[in-house]
């Protein structure tokens, strides 16, 4: 805190504190333009620069309804880690270390607290919000309900949207912008991509449900991912073999002879099809997710790990 005078340094601690805790965002600019008004000038712009470019993870405010394990304690989170480094040690081979893993999450303990965590996560968190939408957070998690919230306020926002009745869809034209997106009317789905992605209704959707005087809400409009539904039925897969990464022969299972590299090759392209397969199949979102694990094995495979 060289940035200010040391006699000014508590009244800045002091105001720094309340920007953290503040109620709301009305509040949070109050205290920072209490902040603004004093002659910190190197202060403000390090504030500027660094911390108000991200005060979704650091203002109480913003997150607020999150879900959490509780307000006072990240106990939980400590001692999984804790376990975790237990296995990840410099002297065991990464082989290892994945089979141990995998052997600690499947455990029955880890299984517990996993199924407490869902629990927890069923309650919903509206926030104090009651306005359209606000069954969405009887039915999937306060993330994804947020997300759809976010969409109807951006729809709310004027007559920025007009919606036309076509063959089978609804074209929505954001007249400010120009653009225009396509909504299905049979599957509820958005050229704008959100739709794919997120699995949850965009506001051009809105502005078509609302076109054709279809409630705000429907549950079908949320994939199932985000449903408390499918979190309380989501089973974990329990290893049902323990799982070779470091086996140094590939076997042909039913002769039990070394495979030639052609052999190899092909055996190889076939599982690799059937991934890239499946990747194709998923949203942007996982996809980037899949992609980059693909690619750090990639690099483990190069780097001469077997
Ligand atoms: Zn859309």
């Amino acid at each position: 805190m060289k940035l200010v005078s040391k006699e000014s340094l508590p009244d800045v601690l002091t105001k720094v504190h309340s920007l953290v805790y503040a109620q709301s965002q009305d509040k949070f600019e109050a205290v920072w333009q209490d902040i603004k008004n004093q002659p910190h000038a190197d202060f403000i712009r390090y504030m500027e620069n660094n911390w108000l470019r991200c005060t979704e993870t650091w203002a109480l405010y913003e997150h607020r309804d999150a879900a959490t394990l509780g307000n006072t304690t990240n106990n939980q989170i400590e001692s999984h880690f804790h376990k975790i480094k237990n296995v990840i040690i410099s002297k065991r081979k990464f082989g290892e270390c994945v089979r141990t893993l995998v052997e600690v999450c499947s455990s029955s303990s880890v299984q517990q607290l996993h199924a407490e965590h869902i629990q927890l996560h069923k309650q919903h968190y509206t926030n104090g919000y009651q306005g359209p939408g606000v069954e969405y957070f009887k039915y999937c998690t306060s993330y994804a309900a947020k997300k759809v919230i976010e969409q109807l306020n951006g729809l709310a926002s004027g007559e920025k949207y007009k919606a036309n009745i076509g063959n089978g869809s609804i074209s929505v034209t954001n007249s400010k912008s120009g653009s225009t997106f396509t909504v299905d009317t049979s599957s509820m789905n958005c050229s704008c991509g959100f739709t794919t992605s997120m699995l949850l209704p965009c506001r051009h959707v809105f502005a078509a449900r609302q076109k054709l005087s279809l409630p705000v809400f429907a549950v079908e409009l949320i994939g199932t991912r985000w449903l408390f539904s499918s979190l309380a039925s989501c089973s974990h897969p329990q290893p049902t073999a323990r799982v070779y990464l470091a086996s140094t022969h590939i076997f042909d299972n039913a002769t039990r002879r070394c495979l030639s590299r052609k052999e190899k090759f092909s055996k190889a392209s076939a599982l690799l099809e059937q991934i890239s397969i499946a990747m194709s199949k998923t949203g942007q979102a996982q996809f980037n997710v899949m992609y980059n694990f693909m690619n750090r094995v990639k690099e483990k495979f190069e780097s001469g790990y077997c």
